[in-house]
């Protein structure tokens, strides 16, 4: 089937919160993970391909970006997606806005928009400031990030260092009155050469606004939630047929209770909250140290899974707190600390595998990115979500069915761990 709609995700756990809240159209989504090796065939109208380049240098960002791009086009897609983190995540030398004027450039579209928000986990953008709940991001515990501390909430001084184009807000003020409104204010701005536009939203309604204002841009850019009301309006222009998606090929049920793993390596505030809950049921728990693994490596956290009963679903963690983060990565580095948690986690991951686990639960976009890697999955279906923005996916992996829930940091309640078993067991 031709691709209408073309989404690139910065990561993984992006990838599988867009899938889901794409999927809630009813049209057919297809997750790819990474650069897919072959030409595009068994396509479905909407396709994502999840990569991992938040953290990457801006150069292979873009490479990785325009290839993903092109693979797209080839597939069909008409209308283009660039998903990044609801809170903006991006290093020093960020590569969000120079990712999107690199994607401009190919499609020659002189204007696209920036639209971060998320009301249902409580992100909004109001006169360009984001907001994480009733705090500024800058305020939020965003500010500890491992790999990607937020210290400035202002979206227009967050992107322009990352763009050469000039940069504005249409505030919600404008948004308020409607498509119209917001369509005349993006005319304005192209008229005296703006490309970058900022845009307030601060509930769902506002979401519905700009994306009835925007559908028809060949490039728009942002978190899951605006993406959303989209494939609604391609359905309404025709763009979009409405063939209903199939329900997704879940795992065979096991034959008793279902082994599953818990992988932590997100230090959010809230996946902390989470490991203390998890913990405090007497789950069997792990928790990995950086300067242990810079030493000895994950033999021994591999060893201790390995005895496990994975009927129990136990947990390895690396998550804590911001202070003891920070001892880390000054004695190891940040990227060093952050990759050596990552391939533990890793390698946790593949040998619970091997053992019969065919139910994994990962938290951290980074993270997720490892583990995916790691398990050999290239595509997913998504299906139901356990918590806004966090479905359970299914992939096959050397002829093995596995079911697998990624979680990105702040996303899901305290009892998501035991919520995303319960799910599944449901189902
Ligand atoms: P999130 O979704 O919360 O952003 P990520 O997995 O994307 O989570 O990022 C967390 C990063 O922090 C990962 O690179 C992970 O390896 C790293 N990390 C986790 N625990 C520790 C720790 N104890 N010390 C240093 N770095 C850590």
């Amino acid at each position: 089937m031709t691709t209408v709609m073309g989404c690139i995700t910065d990561d993984f756990t992006g990838a599988t919160d867009l899938a889901s809240q794409l999927a809630r159209s009813g049209v057919k989504v297809s997750l790819r993970i990474g650069l897919p090796a072959s030409r595009p065939a068994n396509t479905a109208p909407i396709e994502i391909i999840a990569l991992k380049i938040r953290n990457a240098p801006a150069n292979e960002a873009v490479s990785q970006a325009r290839s993903a791009l092109q693979w797209l086009r080839k597939a069909g897609a008409q209308r283009f997606f660039w998903k990044y983190c609801s809170t903006f995540d991006s290093t020093e030398d960020g590569n969000i806005g120079t990712v999107a004027e690199a994607l401009m450039d190919e499609l020659d579209a002189a204007q696209t928009i920036y639209c971060p928000a998320f009301p249902e986990n409580g992100r909004s953008v109001y006169m360009g400031n984001l907001f994480v709940g009733q705090q500024l991001l800058d305020e939020s515990p965003m500010r500890h990030h491992p790999l990607t501390p937020m210290r400035d909430s202002n979206l227009m001084r967050l992107l322009e260092p990352q763009v050469t184009r000039p940069v504005a807000l249409i505030d919600r003020t404008t948004v308020a009155r409607g498509p119209d409104a917001i369509r005349g204010a993006l005319e304005g701005l192209q008229t005296q050469g703006i490309a970058h536009v900022v845009l307030d939203a601060v509930t769902n309604t506002d979401l519905e606004l700009i994306a009835q204002a925007c559908c028809s841009m060949p490039l728009l850019t942002g978190g899951s939630a605006i993406a959303s009301p989209l494939p609604r309006f391609c359905l309404k222009c025709g763009l979009l047929s409405h063939e209903k998606s199939r329900k997704p090929t879940r795992p065979p049920a096991p034959a008793g209770k279902p082994k599953t793993v818990v992988l932590s390596g997100s230090c959010s505030a809230m996946t902390q909250k989470q490991v203390r809950a998890y913990r405090a049921r007497g789950v069997p728990c792990l928790q990995l140290d950086p300067l242990e693994l810079a030493e000895d490596g994950p033999v021994a956290a591999v060893g201790w899974l390995k005895l496990q009963d994975l009927t129990q679903a136990p947990l390895v963690y690396a998550t804590t707190d911001a202070e003891t983060v920070r001892d880390a990565q000054e004695e190891l580095g940040v990227t060093r600390a952050g990759d050596l948690v990552e391939h533990a986690l890793a390698a946790c991951a593949q040998a619970a595998l091997e053992v019969g686990a065919r139910r994994f639960i990962v938290a951290g976009g980074e993270t997720s990115g490892a583990v995916t890697r790691a398990l050999g999955v290239t595509r997913m279906e998504i299906g139901e979500e356990i918590a806004p923005g966090v479905p359970w996916t299914f992939a096959r992996t050397g002829g093995r069915a596995i079911a697998l829930a990624l979680k990105s940091g702040n996303f899901g309640a305290e009892s998501f761990f035991t919520d995303a078993q319960k799910k599944l067991d449901a189902a």
